[in-house]
C-alpha cells in the first residue's frame, strides 16, 4: 500500500521481512570475517539507526558499537554535495578494525569524506557496510565498500530509518517516491 510522507507519495520497495532475511546473511558473513578481531561498528546517524540496531543483533562475536553524525541531504530529496563537518567518534579507533554502517550510498560523497577523515586516526582496517546502494549514481569509487544489503535504482527512498523532511523513519518497510 502506498504511503504519504509530508507532501509526497511513496510506494513499497523492500519489505521488512526481506530486509531481515538479507541482514541474517550479512550478519553471518561479517561475524565469520571478523572473528577474533573485536570490530567496532560505526553507525552514521541518523539514517542508519534501525539498520545497525538490527544488524548488531545478528553479530555473534564480541564487538563494539559507536555512532557519528554526518549528513548531506538537509531535508530534501537531492544530495546537496556538502557534508556537515562535525565528526565525533566516541572511541579511539587507532589500531581497530572499523566497519562503517551507512543507510544508503547515493553519490558516495558522504562516505568518501568520512573515510578520509577516519583514515587520519589510523584504524587497523576500514570497511563499509551499507543497507542500500544506488550503484548507478555513485560518482566516487569506494574501495572500502565490502557489504551491500540491496542495490537500488537512482530513486528517492524512505522508511526503516530513512527520512523525508525528518518524517518516515518509523516505517517498517522501505518505500520509493512515486514518480509523477
Ligand atoms: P551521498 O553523499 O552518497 O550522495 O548521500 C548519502 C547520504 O544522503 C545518505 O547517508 C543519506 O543520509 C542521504 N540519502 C541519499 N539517498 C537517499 C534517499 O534515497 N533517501 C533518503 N532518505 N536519504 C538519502
Amino acid at each position: 500500500m502506498n504511503v504519504k510522507v509530508v507532501d509526497l507519495e511513496f510506494e513499497p520497495l523492500i519489505t521488512h521481512e526481506a530486509i531481515q532475511k538479507r541482514l541474517a546473511v550479512l550478519g553471518e558473513q561479517i561475524s565469520k570475517e571478523y572473528d577474533g578481531k573485536l570490530p567496532v561498528f560505526l553507525g552514521v546517524l541518523n539514517g542508519s539507526f534501525l539498520f545497525i540496531a538490527d544488524l548488531i543483533r545478528l553479530i555473534d562475536i564480541p564487538c563494539e558499537v559507536t555512532f557519528t553524525k554526518l549528513a548531506s541531504y538537509f531535508g530534501g530529496t537531492a544530495s546537496s554535495r556538502t557534508v556537515r563537518n562535525d565528526i565525533d567518534l566516541g572511541v579511539d579507533i587507532q589500531g581497530r578494525h572499523v566497519i562503517i554502517v551507512e543507510d544508503i550510498i547515493d553519490s558516495g560523497n558522504t562516505l568518501a569524506y568520512l573515510i578520509e577523515r577516519l583514515k587520519v586516526f589510523k584504524p587497523a582496517s576500514l570497511k563499509v557496510c551499507t543497507l542500500l546502494s544506488k550503484t548507478t549514481a555513485i560518482e566516487i569509487f569506494i574501495q572500502e565498500l565490502a557489504y551491500v544489503g540491496f542495490e537500488i535504482e537512482k530513486e528517492f527512498v524512505v522508511g526503516y530509518g530513512l527520512d523525508y523532511k525528518e518524517q518516515g523513519r518509523n516505517l517498517k518497510d522501505i518505500y520509493r517516491l512515486v514518480s509523477a
